[in-house]
């Protein structure tokens, strides 16, 4: 059992002012793997004032001793790798394979990355007739979701810490435990008292908190658009900064010439990894009309490829992170089935064998139509709605009849064809065919997916502000 029931607050381990707990349940035995303690107003005024204190001096620091701080940051984090992936995977539910080749990964990439991009990064610019500094914004406020526990809460604290900005995080309940390391390692390579502080509990209170506290100068938020939409209004009570990353209903457009086994791979492998719990994810899949038989035989012959199981027992897909998630996920496939869609693959209910965990058949839509709920709403879950096109101009059409914009991607042979889809959809960030990840490129969306940009030297821009000085 892992029980952590204090906050870390100006360099130390803090009891809560409260008593309320909250258990953690492994969603893959369905059993409590722990608990935290659930945070006050009171615990939150003092993360930001000790974050405040903490300022004046941090933000000073030079660009080298936060280079040096990041990279012992990556280091220690390293050495905690297997921790950090048992934890994910008890937490989260995904296989340890996942949590070794993206969770970690992607953790350590956004450390290393800032270390890197920071090194490059210019505070002093020299204009003609006036100077421009780019100067720490002051105390951010982090609010962070379950589906991946060191992505979002590393991209945002790397960003932060390169930039001078002192943090107060909040992580999703589903899923502490992995900032609780993420904590061990700050206190570990001695970043300064109150430049990190980590606040345990619910969004209605902690996560209210950060966004409405007038000693907050900016947050940074992951997560729903509900939420995200909430702390929007509530930050504009202070005129608070903010940067939203949201959700998204992204296309995966696969040209005339592309490798239907290819993309078809591609595509299930979208619905898979981390069992469809991705805002990026490519949900809507774009295919010729005349190549739907072909891709429907493909999709059959690719999903064993993905075997949904015990996510400690070498299988790809792991359960949802909780009943709720669950829940919503099942309405959906109904809503899919009611609306029309035709089921290829998967359906309601648990797989057979795996009655305990909330583990979920990946499923195909063939015959989506667009309007429909499945195509217009994230689901958040295994789930693949296919839809046909007749022309080039229609699959953008249909990529950009969303109110969302985060991500895009592109399957095919000809060159020209894939960069005009690439240029044409309205999203933060397109891939074309098997690209691979680059953490020094801006992650972020457009439309309802968010407002701001993450990563490298775009996510540190976004703790600073711009100051100009005439006559320097
Ligand atoms: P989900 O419904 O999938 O849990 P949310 O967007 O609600 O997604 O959660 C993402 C993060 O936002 C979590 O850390 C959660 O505690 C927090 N949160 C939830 N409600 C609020 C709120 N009203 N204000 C700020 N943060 C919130």
């Amino acid at each position: 059992m892992r029980n952590y029931e204090k906050h870390y607050i100006n360099g130390e381990w803090v009891e809560s002012t409260g008593s309320e707990t909250e258990e953690v349940i492994n969603p893959a035995t369905e059993e409590v793997i722990g608990t935290i303690s659930l945070g006050t107003k009171e615990d939150l005024d003092k993360a930001v004032q000790a974050a405040r204190d903490a300022f004046p001096s941090f933000s000073q620091t030079t660009k080298e001793e936060r280079v040096e701080m990041l990279e012992k940051i990556a280091a220690e984090y390293e050495n905690r790798k297997q921790d950090i992936i048992e934890t994910i995977t008890d937490e989260l539910g995904s296989p340890l394979e996942v949590s070794e080749n993206v969770h970690f990964m992607m953790g350590y990439n956004h450390f290393s990355q800032a270390a890197e991009s920071l090194r490059k990064f210019s505070f002093v610019e020299e204009h003609d007739g006036h100077t421009r500094m780019k100067e720490s914004i002051g105390v951010s406020g982090l609010i962070t979701p379950w589906n991946f526990p060191t992505n979002q809460t590393s991209t945002k604290i790397a960003s932060a810490f390169a930039a001078g900005s002192p943090v107060i995080l909040k992580p999703a309940e589903q899923t502490p435990f992995a900032a609780i390391i993420l904590t061990e390692i700050f206190d570990k390579v001695g970043v300064p008292k109150g430049v990190f502080n980590l606040v345990n509990g619910t969004g209605d209170v902690i996560g209210d908190g950060i966004s409405s506290h007038p000693d907050i100068d900016f947050v940074s938020f992951t997560g729903s658009g509900a939420t995200g939409e909430k702390i929007m209004k509530n930050a504009s009570e202070t005129i608070k900064k903010v940067a939203l990353e949201l959700g998204g209903k992204s296309p995966l457009v696969v040209l005339e010439d592309a490798d239907v086994e290819e993309a078809a791979k591609a595509a299930v492998n979208h619905i898979a990894t981390n069992s469809g719990q991705v805002c990026s994810a490519a949900t809507r899949t774009l295919i010729p009309s005349s190549m739907k038989e072909e891709f429907e035989e493909a999709v059959q012959r690719v999903l064993p490829e993905f075997p949904v199981g015990d996510p400690r027992e070498g299988n790809i897909v792991g359960p949802l992170v909780s009943e709720k998630q669950w829940n919503t996920v099942q309405s959906y496939i109904e809503k899919g089935e009611e609306e029309g869609a035709r089921l290829l693959v998967g359906g309601t209910g648990k797989p057979e064998g795996l009655e305990k965990g909330y583990y979920v058949k990946p499923t195909v839509f063939m015959d989506v139509d667009n309007g429909m709920t499945i195509a217009q709403e994230e689901i958040f879950g295994p789930v693949m709605c296919v839809l046909t096109y007749d022309s080039i101009e229609e699959a953008i059409e249909i990529s950009n009849d969303t109110v969302y914009g985060l991500a895009g991607y592109v399957y095919g042979k000809d060159q020209e064809e894939l960069r005009r889809v690439a240029s044409s959809i309205r999203a933060g960030r397109v891939k074309i065919n098997d690209a691979e990840a680059d953490f020094a490129a801006p992650f972020g969306g457009y439309k309802q997916s968010g407002i701001g940009r993450e990563w490298g030297d775009f996510g540190i821009e976004e703790y600073l502000e711009v100051k100009t000085v005439l006559g320097y």
